[in-house]
């Protein structure tokens, strides 16, 4: 790879490596892609439907590709995606988990627009965690003590439409990140010793080509007091195929590695899914999960509970839930505060501690992500007892006073 000081945008980023082979594992193909791209791409080959830069070639980037596979509403139909604040990309692998279900299928409803985006609201910005206030180079956002994040493309295979990142995916400039500005994200983090954690996102990291994606992991690496690096990427979820047998060779050189893993519904947990997230986990890749609380998708005790168990059954920890950001267009993906609460209130005791993630709200303004917890502790009796609600809502008595 030309690295040092060419300057190469994005989209060559993406599509410079079609020579890559399509994978020596590659996935079987579940029932609904079957049917769909039998429907909608008959001379596609089972090696191209396998093969992830053919997803991202052929994915649904406007509405009129998108009524070609389903039956719009005016509201989903009359959406300027000029004026929407995130841009419109499907792939094929997704849309057919998605293209013969209703108007309410959660798996439409969080890539899909709707007309209800292009509204802005009261409290709603296009970054609301400042973060690029916090941007001290181009790609690097520190507002931790000891750990940046490393946005490190603006480019994802699927856009989810409540997307924290509407500054970036949607702004042109930040689509096409340079080599050079990688350069600086790794001098800052060279030159500055506190960071030991870095967590590359994006955008989708995992969208970038072996050869980007290794020279980026090796630089980083190479970094003495960088201890840890993290991948957050929704890939394993909506191009599953980009996991292939080569890439998982790649990332295991790098340990330790984490991958977080954005997961929505538990409508996404195909085969080929799942076979994604176990590739992962058998390279010894601890996988965590970050899911956003949506209305109308994951927002029941009931649904959210089963995502979770899909999720440690191919043994992904739930990490985070996040309360939506408040982003322009949001209004109708956001749920209370209360919400969260009471559904990580339903789970604790009454599931796997390990199926329990941290409910946090990423403050406005950039404080950082706060958690936010069902109130189990009642303060004091007069002799000094700790009163303790366990998750029965019985109270119990901690002898608080040595
Ligand atoms: C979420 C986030 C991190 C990582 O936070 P953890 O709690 O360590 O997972 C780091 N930097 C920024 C700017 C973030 O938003």
């Amino acid at each position: 790879m030309g690295t040092e000081s060419a300057d190469v945008s994005l989209e060559t980023l993406i599509n410079e490596d079609n020579s890559e082979p399509p994978g020596l594992g590659s996935f079987t193909i579940g029932s609904a892609s079957r049917a769909f791209a039998a429907t909608y791409f008959p001379n596609a080959t089972t090696a191209q439907w396998n093969n992830w830069q053919w997803q991202i070639r052929n994915s649904f980037t406007s509405i009129r590709s998108l009524s070609r596979i389903l039956s719009l509403r005016d509201e989903e139909k009359w959406v300027q995606l000029n004026d929407s604040k995130v841009p419109l990309r499907i792939t094929p692998y997704y849309a057919s988990l998605l293209f013969d279900k209703e108007f309410d299928n959660p798996l439409r409803r969080s890539v899909v627009p709707l007309m209800d985006e292009l509204l802005t609201n009261r409290g709603e910005k296009a970054d609301p965690l400042n973060e690029l206030s916090h941007n001290t180079t181009r790609c690097i956002v520190h507002r931790y003590p000891d750990r940046v994040l490393f946005l490190g493309t603006g480019f994802c295979s699927t856009y989810c439409r409540y997307c924290t990142r509407t500054h970036m995916v949607s702004k042109a400039e930040k689509k096409h990140l340079k080599i050079s500005d990688w350069h600086n994200a790794i001098d800052y983090i060279a030159s500055h010793q506190e960071v030991r954690d870095v967590l590359l996102s994006g955008g989708d990291p995992l969208t970038m080509s072996d050869s980007r994606l290794k020279y980026l992991l090796s630089r980083l690496r190479a970094i003495p007091h960088v201890e840890i690096i993290r991948i957050g990427t929704k890939v394993p979820a909506v191009l599953p195929q980009r996991i292939t047998p080569e890439l998982v060779n790649i990332l295991k050189q790098f340990h330790p590695l984490y991958i977080s893993l954005h997961i929505t519904h538990p409508d996404e947990f195909t085969a080929e899914m799942k076979e994604a997230c176990l590739r992962l986990a058998d390279a010894g890749i601890p996988l965590g999960s970050q899911t956003v609380l949506l209305k109308g998708i994951n927002d029941t005790p009931e649904v959210y509970k089963k995502l979770t168990h899909e999720m440690l059954k191919v043994r992904v920890r739930p990490y985070y839930l996040y309360q939506c950001d408040p982003i322009p267009g949001s209004a109708h993906f956001r749920t209370p505060i209360s919400k969260g609460i009471e559904i990580i209130k339903s789970m604790r005791g009454f599931t796997s501690g390990y199926a329990v993630p941290q409910y946090v709200v990423d403050a406005p303004g950039g404080g950082g992500k706060i958690p936010m917890l069902p109130d189990y502790f009642k303060g004091h009796d007069e002799q000094h007892n700790a009163m303790l609600e366990n998750f029965e809502g019985n109270l119990f008595k901690y002898p608080d006073y040595l």
